[in-house]
């Protein structure tokens, strides 16, 4: 029951996960209408440090989905930024399996979700379709992956990103990778 629009890196997969978990009997049957919000650009994703908001339209009605994202483990933050201070910062596939290889997969694990709409089944389509356009999101920029654990905060020495536009973050963010390239240089 592969995906094939989304997670196809290892980054965005494990959101993917999140939809479709393997300990599932058999698939939702609200995945196909939660993918089909996606395609159609229904949800609109905003970040706050480690919490995702996701506003999904749906008919005529929008839901709020908030999804805390635990924060990444000392081990694992640690590793990550080992790894992209010695040389290009690509957060490609193998880096995801050298990291898992390693005892310190950075798969994230999810602290809490909530959604504003009144379905009664455990998890509703809204949700869904956030932990999909999640997995489009992060296989476009897998940098998002860690940073909605924490990772740059935490990497930076504890430091809070500014919880500003969008635009605004990701120039925060692109300014620190370089920064890992050039420490030694003197
Ligand atoms: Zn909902």
């Amino acid at each position: 029951m592969g995906d094939r629009d989304h997670g196809y890196t290892k980054w965005g997969k494990d959101w993917v996960r999140f939809a479709e978990s393997l300990r599932q009997t058999r698939p939702d049957p609200q995945l196909p209408s939660a993918r089909r919000a996606v395609r159609e650009g229904k949800v609109r994703i905003t970040f706050d440090d480690r919490t995702v908001r996701a506003v999904v339209h749906r008919g005529r009605g929008t839901s709020v989905v908030t999804i805390e994202v635990a924060p990444m483990s000392p081990g694992a933050t640690a590793e990550i930024s080992r790894r992209l201070g010695g040389g290009r910062p690509l957060l490609t596939d193998d880096l995801y399996r050298a990291l898992a290889d390693a005892g310190h997969s950075p798969a994230p694990a999810l602290a809490g979700v909530a959604c504003s709409c009144a379905a009664a089944t455990p998890r509703c389509v809204h949700e869904l379709a956030a932990y999909y356009d999640m997995a489009r999101r992060i296989d476009d920029d897998p940098r998002i992956a860690l940073d909605v654990q924490g990772f740059l905060r935490a990497s930076a020495g504890g430091g809070r990103a500014p919880a500003e536009a969008t635009t605004q973050r990701w120039i925060a963010l692109d300014s620190l990778y370089p920064a890992a390239y050039f420490t030694a240089v003197d």
